[in-house]
């Protein structure tokens, strides 16, 4: 009987040295790697040339859709206060669009890849010249734009209207992460101003 108490009392003093009690609680909170793991894979909205919107987690990358193999998109999303389009709202979120690039494309096993062209080829032309452009811009408000005339002051203002788009849970999560990280923080200055176990200075200094 004493010997199952002292192999009791052994595996609960580990179980507190490796910080897995009964309720699962960690001995620390979580780490800025961990926080940051969490919130590359946050929820994000794409978006398809023809406009379909889908979640998939936040990379920020284009990826193909696995069953039609349809491109998806990062989704912007246009604060143009002028913009045709501000009124329109798709699936729930304000008007959105990706920025597409048209010199994508998608292989038989749904790997993306650039079309191929030839040498000396001024890839900003052609990429204008399949419709795409080289920053993000609203299609909307692009086909009420001068282009010809358009100012640099003003090509900048359309263009810092664009903003990436993220998703309103996205953005709760977002602040909660943060919270987290000040915790994660504030425990690594604690770790470090901790006093040392008695005697350790002592030592130390002989
Ligand atoms: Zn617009």
């Amino acid at each position: 009987m004493r010997r199952v108490l002292g192999c009791l009392v052994t595996l609960l003093s580990l179980m507190s040295l490796v910080g897995c009690g009964s309720n699962n609680k960690p001995s620390h909170p979580r780490t800025f790697r961990e926080i940051d793991d969490e919130r590359r894979a946050l929820p994000a909205l794409y978006v398809t040339v023809k406009g379909k919107t889908s979640i998939a987690p936040g990379d920020s990358l284009p990826f193909s859709d696995k069953e039609t193999h349809d491109i998806c998109f990062p989704a912007y999303y246009c604060l143009n206060p002028n913009c045709p389009a501000k009124d329109q709202r798709k699936d729930g979120h304000p008007f959105v669009f990706g920025h597409v690039d048209p010199l994508l494309r998608v292989g038989p096993n749904g790997e993306l890849s650039q079309i191929e062209l030839r040498q000396g080829t001024d890839v900003s032309k052609e990429r204008q010249r399949l419709g795409g452009y080289d920053v993000p811009t609203c299609p909307e408000c692009w086909k009420t734009r001068n282009r010809s005339s358009e100012k640099e002051a003003d090509r900048q203002k359309y263009q810092n209207w664009v903003k990436p788009y993220t998703l309103p849970e996205t953005t709760q999560r977002i602040k909660e992460l943060d919270a987290e990280e000040v915790v994660w923080n504030e425990y690594l200055i604690k770790l470090k101003n901790r006093p040392l176990p008695e005697g350790t200075e002592k030592e130390t200094k002989k």
